[in-house]
């Protein structure tokens, strides 16, 4: 089965341009701004949250990273012209994390002070472990001045508990999710189940220091044992929501929501789709296979 989505895999990484746009749609808002605008205002409609993500992947400079900060701003003017449920989640790489912290500090300073000023949020998404302790770095930092930013945790590193015990202590306002990166098992657990135990003892230990969390997960196992966790000890919804990425599990969205609780969908858009479809596809190759079974019948291109 592995031999087979490696295969897979290797297919999508040469599938052509257009083909992928056509099956990636629905993991991705569109290319412009009011494509995602667009898309929030349908999930608000239902009752349903968004945080933005501007897709982007390396920058080289600082001019670039300067960029990327500039749509970010955007996107904040633009939620709150467009009164939206919505607040926005950055790659500290994009802004310049690789390059040189105090400035990567200094874009994203504008960022949540500019959130601040709006009465929004940042949520600092979490890249692969060489960006591990500088986006730590960069949190705490920022948590200095500003309560309207967030970090995030990887439950598959072998060290997230332990970070999650000390960030406790500066009130943090977590998403925790699995990890999408591959990382070395001298730092990362491999197997399912022991990735599902850290995620939940680390969503116990969250949980039980009233700090805020974003349970961010499309395991079914996981939000069973979360909804447990939350009533067995006794969590006010103030204190807790469920995230998803857009166009992953939309009948579990739908359930989540109709329960009762606050749910939020990772909406991502803008111009460099192309690689993080890939990086979706690659994620999940059962889905590229289903889009390869598509490609080669010909079948149902145009439905998905
Ligand atoms: C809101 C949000 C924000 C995230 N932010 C980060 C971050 O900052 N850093 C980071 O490293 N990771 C991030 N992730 C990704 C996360 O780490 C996981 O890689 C991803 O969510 C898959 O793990 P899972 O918990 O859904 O469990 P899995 O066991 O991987 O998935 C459970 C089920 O969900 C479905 N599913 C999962 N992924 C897909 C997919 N791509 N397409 C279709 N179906 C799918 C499948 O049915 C699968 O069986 C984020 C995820 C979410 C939901």
């Amino acid at each position: 089965m592995t031999l087979i989505n490696d295969a897979i895999v290797s297919a999508v990484k040469i599938m052509p341009k257009p083909v992928v746009g056509i099956f990636s749609k629905k993991y991705i808002a569109g290319e412009k701004l009011e494509d995602a605008v667009n898309l929030v205002k349908q999930l608000n409609s239902k009752g349903i949250y968004a945080t933005l993500d501007v897709l982007g992947e390396s920058i080289k400079n600082k001019d670039e990273a300067s960029e990327a900060k500039n749509k970010c701003l955007i996107v904040l003017d633009v939620i709150i012209e467009n009164n939206l449920m919505a607040n926005l989640s950055i790659k500290p790489t994009q802004m310049g994390l690789s390059i040189d912290e105090d400035f990567a500090y200094e874009q994203v300073y504008q960022l949540v002070e500019k959130a601040k000023k709006i009465n929004n949020f940042v949520r600092i998404d979490m890249e692969d472990s060489p960006y591990t302790d500088k986006t730590i770095r960069l949190f705490q930092r920022l948590k200095e001045h500003f309560d309207n930013v967030g970090l995030v945790l990887q439950a598959y590193l072998k060290r997230t508990f332990d970070d999650a015990v000390i960030l406790n202590k500066l009130n943090t306002n977590y998403r925790l999710c699995k990890g999408i990166y591959i990382e070395p098992s001298s730092i990362a657990y491999k197997n399912k189940q022991k990735i599902r135990d850290s995620y939940l003892e680390t969503l116990q230990v969250i949980l039980k220091s009233g700090n805020y969390v974003g349970i961010a997960t499309h395991d079914e196992f996981l939000i069973n044992e979360s909804y447990r966790m939350i009533k067995e000890l006794n969590i006010p919804k103030e204190k807790f929501e469920f995230q998803m990425l857009l166009g992953v599990r939309e009948d579990l969205r739908d359930k989540i929501n109709a329960d009762g609780y606050k749910i939020r969908i990772y909406v991502p858009f803008g111009e460099d789709w192309y690689a993080y479809s890939i990086r979706r596809l690659k994620e999940n190759p059962q889905i590229a296979g289903y889009i390869l079974k598509n490609i080669f019948s010909f079948k149902n291109v145009n439905s998905h």
